[in-house]
């Protein structure tokens, strides 16, 4: 929906017919992205420079923050009652110039879940990043009341059949590292997911920590509560 043809966007844009654009664009007027543009055909992208007769008709930044989100805080970008994320992040990360930034967040994290929490402003990178066909692995430390058994590991790794939404979980990798501490590894995001699924095992979990969401893991100098922007390497490198 945030990408155009040429002719279309300036049409939309400026109230101008489709035969003046191509005028226009043969009088070399315009430039996207530094590069002179002639061909109507040509696609215009959410993020791309736009200029017209050294006017600048679109600029936005496109910007992705990885932050250690701390429990208690909701993965929302409003809420009524608890500090929401958003509320943690720095102006400098929030906004430009006065104008705030349109974020989202990519994949949520339950109010008492910490760890590895991704926001943009870029929708169809976090499209691509939460289809369930990308199947992007999101790690997780799982800390329990009891014992996990090897029964657990196996349902785990056949899927779970959850009723309420008619679903079975894709396969997930349980690995147990001390008997109440495992790591697990999703596919998916299902609601309250890892909590659901080892209540199948009348097992609490005590503690969830989110470590990593495909290639990107949570900076390790990154504190409780505090977030960065990714580098583009980060934002490319991350499927
Ligand atoms: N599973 C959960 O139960 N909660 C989360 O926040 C993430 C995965």
């Amino acid at each position: 929906t945030k990408s155009f043809r040429v002719d279309r966007y300036i049409s939309k844009k400026l109230n101008i017919n489709r035969r003046d654009i191509k005028l226009m664009l043969a009088q070399g007027r315009l430039v996207i992205n530094g590069n002179v543009i002639r061909d109507v055909t040509t696609i215009v992208e959410e993020f791309d420079c736009v200029v017209l007769d050294e006017e600048v008709l679109q600029d936005k930044k496109a910007v992705y923050i990885m932050m250690n989100k701390p429990i208690g805080v909701v993965s929302a970008t409003k809420d009524e009652r608890h500090k929401t994320v958003l509320d943690l992040l720095p102006n400098e990360l929030k906004a430009m110039n006065g104008d705030q930034y349109d974020l989202h967040i990519v994949g949520r994290l339950d109010l008492n879940t910490s760890g590895l929490l991704l926001l943009t402003n870029d929708s169809r990178w976090s499209r691509k990043l939460m289809s369930p066909e990308a199947k992007v692995n999101k790690v997780y430390q799982v800390t329990l009341e009891n014992e996990v058994t090897e029964e657990t590991v196996s349902a785990f790794s056949n899927g779970m059949y959850f009723s309420f939404e008619d679903i079975t979980t894709q396969p997930a990798k349980l690995t147990i590292l001390t008997k109440t501490l495992v790591e697990v590894v999703l596919t998916e995001g299902k609601y309250h997911q890892i909590k659901r699924m080892f209540g199948r095992f009348r097992n609490p979990v005590l503690a969830l920590h989110r470590s990593s969401v495909g290639n990107l893991s949570l900076d390790p100098s990154l504190d409780t509560g505090k977030s960065r922007a990714l580098t583009s390497d980060e934002v490319s490198a991350i499927f």
